[in-house]
């Protein structure tokens, strides 16, 4: 069976309400220019989540969130829980942006509540892995997303872990301009690939790596063209429908 392919946006902490529905609006009508076979999600800020659900109601586009709590509900002021997010009609979470990691102590045993959350609330985990410029620079770069694996994806049920989206984003590639090769992608993907395959056998087959880091629309086919990427979590790029698009048709 082939992976799915998925272009997902990550729009990160831009866009008001109605400038969200309208890049929601836009992506839809220019969706159908691209190959059915891609699967498009975006991922807007909470505070609109509610109305690009809407705005993309009847296209096959799927909405995600860029995080969620790592508690079901309660006295958490400021969090909102996986359950909240369901019920907007949101089918996807991203959990473990480096962005997150990096400046909200993200941790993995923050991460596996978090995980758990999403699982308990039908939807499905974008878990992002990643190394920083020192890390890749010292070659630690396998050893950092292995572990970031072990210590969260390996903690999955099988059952869980049929319905898991992970991407591959080198923080030092993330909004900074410079992408990884599309070898070096490859490279590093052939490996998560191997990494998850030694605790979930063949269904690591069947889980879909995408890569993110100044993925665009002049880079993505090439990227996209290696054998263990399934695609993209875009940041910047996905900011224009056109741009985001365009990246789909990189498949
Ligand atoms: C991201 O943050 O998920 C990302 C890939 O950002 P950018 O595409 O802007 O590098």
């Amino acid at each position: 069976m082939a992976r799915k392919k998925i272009v997902a946006g990550n729009w990160k902490m831009n866009t008001v309400p109605a400038e969200g529905v309208e890049l929601a609006k836009s992506v839809v009508a220019g969706r159908g220019e691209v190959c059915e076979c891609v699967n498009f999600i975006v991922c807007p800020p909470f505070t609109h989540l509610s109305q690009v659900v809407e705005a993309v109601k009847g296209s096959d586009i799927a909405v995600g969130a860029q995080d969620c709590a790592t508690e079901a509900k309660g006295a958490y002021t400021g969090e909102v829980a996986a359950q909240m997010i369901a019920a907007l009609g949101c089918k996807y979470v991203i959990l473990g942006h480096s962005e997150r990691r990096q400046y909200y102590g993200e941790t993995s045993e923050s991460l596996n509540k978090k995980m758990a959350q999403a699982y308990a609330n039908g939807l499905t985990p974008i878990y992002c892995v990643g190394e920083n410029l020192e890390e890749r620079e010292a070659g630690n770069h396998f050893a950092v997303c292995k572990a970031q694996i072990e210590e969260v994806v390996f903690n999955l049920t099988e059952e869980q872990f049929a319905n898991l989206v992970i991407a591959y984003e080198p923080v030092w590639a993330i909004g900074t301009g410079k992408t990884a090769t599309a070898d070096q992608a490859q490279e590093i993907h052939a490996y998560i690939r191997e990494v998850l395959r030694s605790k979930f056998g063949a269904a690591a087959e069947e889980c879909p790596i995408l890569y993110g880091g100044s993925c665009k629309p002049s880079n993505a086919a090439e990227i996209f063209a290696k054998a263990d990427v399934d695609g993209g979590l875009i940041g910047g790029a996905a900011l224009k429908a056109e741009d985001f698009l365009a990246i789909g048709k990189g498949f």
